[in-house]
């Protein structure tokens, strides 16, 4: 296959830059030379203006786990569109989706209901202080909450090359305390500071690391960090911003069989329309207000467009759940143990993590296991390989700090096409 171009999209590209800073309206859109614009999707794939066809393993950062342009959640909302979008009085689907959730969720039992993830880990951390009337959190390095001052320290994703953002106050950013991740004594240590002791409000962990690459809890890790937030008084949230409902229904709580206090959801919940929420311990959640006295106010929150898409989304995921867990994750088993073949065969040294329906792929000859060891890894290598995939129709996100993602619309021919994009790319990139 000849490798495809994107003209059409450079000229898109410097037409936005124009009007809109860097070009792009979410800074990890970004990549070099210019990221091509997409006109529609559908399945697994993505249509670029170019008219070039794209295997998408991006997914709108896991998002999209039922595939684009699903045509049940599509005409549940258009009959939506016609009742009205937008009421900002309650609604019965409002209620539904929760009683949804209280059940599916282990930690759930009561919810509140958002637009975005940053705003559902913002406000928990926020609940954990009133809640334990503490100041300091702990988050983890390369973990991502959203781009809010509480959590952009050490941050990943977009922000792995930066300490924190600027504009970010100095004594605001000094109340979060960052510690390696699969590397309980040095959380141990830190809590058991003096100069910390009983102001730790909450520990925010994503139960699997998405944001900085894929990383895998050790046995035991988050088993130990449960123990360790119940006998400090801290509140444990797991961030399920990507896990949930993709891990399994009721996300990496589920699937680990472990309890937080709290739990924020987003991504795969409206299947990619806005929608996130927090579940979580009764009594922390009754301190929103107007139950509590912890503000927390959207007038978009609970529009009904967007919970008619999470409603319909869970709907499918509880009817075909036993099929539908099984089959992305042999989807991925397959991807992955054919590119750990490819690798062996080709003498690189290369890492590659998976669980259910995430993989990534690591240009390292030690295990990938924190921050520091994807740092370390030839992300110069990963770029190289990304945009050799590009060219032969496969998205994958454009950075070792991200994770892959499979949908439910991933099929065998994806597969083939994908793993003839991979054999091409490592061969190339092995004789840099
Ligand atoms: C994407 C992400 C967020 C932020 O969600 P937004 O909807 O982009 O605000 C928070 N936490 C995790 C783990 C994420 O991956």
């Amino acid at each position: 296959m000849t490798d495809i171009t994107f003209d059409k999209s450079r000229i898109l590209f410097e037409k936005a830059s124009k009007v809109i800073p860097g070009g792009v309206n979410s800074p990890v859109r970004y990549f070099q030379p210019y990221p091509f614009f997409v006109e529609s999707a559908n399945g697994s794939r993505l249509f670029t203006n170019d008219g070039n066809v794209l295997i998408d393993y991006c997914l709108g950062y896991g998002s999209v786990f039922l595939g684009h342009g699903n045509q049940q959640i599509g005409s549940e909302i258009k009959s939506q569109i016609d009742k009205g979008n937008l009421f900002c009085a309650p609604t019965e689907k409002e209620t539904q989706l929760a009683e949804i959730c209280s059940k599916i969720i282990p930690c759930a039992e009561m919810v509140r209901i958002m637009n975005t993830g940053a705003e559902a880990t913002m406000h928990s951390i926020r609940l954990a202080r009133a809640f334990t009337r503490k100041t300091k959190i702990i988050k983890f390095e390369g973990g991502y909450h959203g781009a809010f001052d509480y959590v952009l320290n050490k941050a990943g994703s977009g922000t792995a090359e930066q300490e924190y953002s600027d504009g970010i106050l100095t004594e605001s950013a000094s109340k979060t305390i960052t510690v390696p991740y699969n590397d309980i004594e040095s959380l141990q240590s830190v809590i058991d500071n003096e100069q910390n002791h009983n102001d730790i409000a909450c520990i925010i962990v994503e139960p699997v690391m998405a944001n900085t690459g894929l990383i895998l809890p050790e046995k035991d890790y988050l088993n130990s960090i449960r123990n360790l937030t119940k006998q400090n008084n801290i509140v444990l949230i797991f961030d399920e911003v990507v896990t949930g409902f993709r891990l399994a229904l009721g996300g990496a709580s589920e699937f680990l069989g472990i309890k937080p206090d709290i739990a924020t959801f987003a991504k795969t919940l409206g299947n990619g329309y806005p929608i996130s929420l927090i579940a979580g311990r009764r009594e922390i959640l009754l301190g929103l207000a107007p139950s509590g006295s912890v503000y927390q106010a959207s007038t978009f929150a609970g529009n009904p467009i967007s919970v008619t898409a999470a409603l319909k989304t869970l709907e499918i995921l509880i009817d075909e759940k036993n099929t539908i867990y099984p089959k992305v994750a042999r989807t991925c088993d397959k991807l992955v143990e054919a590119v750990r073949n490819m690798v062996q065969d080709k003498n690189i040294d290369v890492i590659v993590n998976s669980i259910g329906s995430m993989f990534q792929l690591f240009f390292s000859d030690k295990i990938i296991r924190n921050y520091y060891s994807v740092k370390s890894s030839n992300t110069k290598l990963f770029m190289d390989m990304f945009r050799i995939l590009l060219t032969k129709g496969v998205f994958i996100p454009p950075s070792p700090f991200e994770t892959c993602f499979i949908s439910t619309q991933h099929n065998e021919e994806d597969l083939e096409k994908t793993l003839d994009a991979y054999e091409t790319a490592l061969s190339k990139v092995k004789n840099y």
